[in-house]
């Protein structure tokens, strides 16, 4: 998503650290051990595979979509080619108890969940291959591609499996669910996993299956984010999505002038209450951009239909609210992943936040407020925000469950997936205290509706999403199994709640 002055195209200090002398000594301590381990790394895998400087290094850095991850300076960075080195390094890590992070496609809008300063960044940039096997009809992705490359490569054998909505998003998406296109038919991306080679946290490799000694950790995988281990491999069920060249599909995007948010917003809240078609899925966004100090609201849909039209008893109340712009029509699903752009602007701090509505227009009123008062309040910290839902159909929870359900656990309900998203004007290197502030105030004056979900891959750090989730139990005990020792915990940022 990039906002663009004058208008958005596509829809999407360092502060004084006062050290106690326990926390200097620490420190040092820590950054001399993440040091020493990337030496004995760069001994054991190669200067090539391990980089603590230069251009190779940069672009590891840099490839962070939230500039408040990629002014972080990791120690050294991994880029691994196979299995065997993220077993290599996570043993070192562990034996050495360093710092470290998980980085794919870079996306994650939280503040060091993707990189670390004084520590181990294992990179996947090297690690992008993606096959297809016609004989168990299933898909193998290396973590290091893209949703795009990854469409793009299955484009030929018609088939595909669903990742996000835009292409430049890696599969981190897969470790905390995973909205497409798709998911009203057949789930999170993750209930698509059909097995996961993963390193644990002591350089053990194992293979998760949902019927093997590792279920419990299978299961864990999709929603517990980068708590139960590195993904090396996903081996995911296949979409068949016809043949090239051919278009199955029916959609598009929609913009709105910001004079019908309301008709928007009573929309959106009777498509999350009434809509039951597993076919049906739509994103509706809702924009604010500071254009030379004004607040300017542009809202959009993107919709998209397993079908050869748009049914007015799913989509009329969308189709009938005068639009700006209305550029639906027959599309592949590669048409339908770019609705939005690449997403792949960068040099922004970015921020999510997220919360979960039933139908109630209520609540969709009373967010609608919150956004716009803090968008205007905090205009001159911002290029723009967001509110964004993501209607979540109870079959996408049937779905999962039938393919052995996921850690979310979502009750089998229609709901809405909430996110709230703030991209900061390009000089910020960090949030400025009013701004967060009303960032959480904004999050807590929109509380989730009882017993829904949140949405961990765009929640804020400070949310516990993993005590929303109705596998919350299980998560914790999984995690105990896995990691005794809470090493991941203590050593990489991530959800709060294990
Ligand atoms: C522009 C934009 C559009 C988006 N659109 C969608 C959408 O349509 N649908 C949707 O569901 N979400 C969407 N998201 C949210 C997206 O799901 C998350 O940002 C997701 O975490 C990104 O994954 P990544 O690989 O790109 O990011 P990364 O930052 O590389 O990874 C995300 C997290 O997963 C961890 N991780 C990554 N790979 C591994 C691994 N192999 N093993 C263990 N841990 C790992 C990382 O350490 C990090 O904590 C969008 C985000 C953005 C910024």
């Amino acid at each position: 998503m990039r906002f663009s002055r004058p208008c958005w195209t596509h829809a999407f200090a360092i502060s004084t650290l006062i050290l106690s002398h326990l926390d200097v000594a620490q420190a040092t301590w820590d950054l001399n051990s993440a040091n020493s381990t990337c030496t004995k790394l760069v001994s054991q895998l190669g200067s090539a595979l391990v980089v603590q400087t230069g251009p190779v290094y940069m672009i590891g850095v840099e490839s962070a979509w939230s500039s408040f991850n990629s002014i972080r300076r990791p120690s050294c960075i991994v880029y691994p080619r196979t299995s065997t080195h993220v077993q290599v390094a996570m043993r070192a890590i562990y034996r050495d108890n360093v710092h470290y992070a998980v980085q794919s496609g870079g996306h994650s809008a939280m503040r060091g969940w993707n990189t670390v300063d004084d520590g181990v960044l294992i990179h996947f940039r090297f690690m992008k291959n993606v096959s297809y096997d016609a004989i168990k009809d299933t898909v193998t992705l290396e973590p290091g591609v893209r949703w795009g490359e990854a469409t793009a490569a299955l484009q030929p054998f018609g088939v595909t499996t669903p990742g996000g909505r835009l292409g430049d998003i890696g599969t981190g998406l897969l470790l905390g669910g995973g909205l497409s296109y798709f998911s009203p038919a057949y789930g999170f991306s993750a209930d698509l996993l059909k097995e996961a080679d993963v390193v644990l946290v002591d350089g053990r490799l194992v293979t998760a299956t949902a019927t093997n000694q590792y279920s419990d950790l299978f299961r864990a995988l999709k929603g517990g984010a980068n708590r139960f281990g590195i993904v090396t491999r996903y081996e995911m069920y296949a979409i068949h999505t016809g043949p090239p060249n051919t278009t199955p599909f029916y959609g598009g995007l929609i913009i709105y002038p910001e004079a019908q948010a309301e008709a928007l917003l009573n929309a959106t809240a009777r498509y999350v209450r009434d809509v039951h078609d597993p076919n049906a899925a739509m994103l509706i966004a809702l924009t604010f951009s500071n254009t030379n100090g004004a607040v300017v609201g542009t809202h959009m849909v993107t919709l998209f239909y397993r079908g050869t039209s748009l049914p007015a008893e799913v989509f009329g109340d969308f189709l009938r609210i005068p639009n700006s712009l209305n550029r639906t029509s027959p599309i592949d699903y590669t048409q339908a992943c770019n609705l939005l752009g690449p997403g792949d602007d960068r040099g922004h701090g970015q921020l999510f936040g997220a919360s979960a509505f039933s139908g109630d227009v209520g609540l969709y009123h009373n967010a609608y407020l919150q956004f716009k008062n803090f968008s205007t309040t905090f205009k001159s910290s911002l290029n723009g925000t967001v509110l964004a839902f993501t209607p979540i159909p109870e079959s996408q929870t049937a779905a999962g469950r039938q393919r052995g359900g996921n850690a979310i656990d979502a009750p089998l309900r229609n709901y809405a997936a909430v996110q709230f998203y703030n991209q900061f004007v390009d000089d910020l290197t960090s949030v400025p205290g009013p701004v967060e502030n009303g960032r959480q105030l904004v999050l807590s004056r929109m509380p989730r509706s009882p017993g829904l979900p949140l949405y961990i891959n765009e929640c804020d750090s400070k949310q516990n999403a993993f005590s929303t989730y109705g596998g919350y139990d299980f998560l914790k005990r999984t995690y105990k199994k896995y990691d005794p020792t809470r090493f991941n915990v203590r050593f990489t940022d991530g959800p709060i709640g294990l």
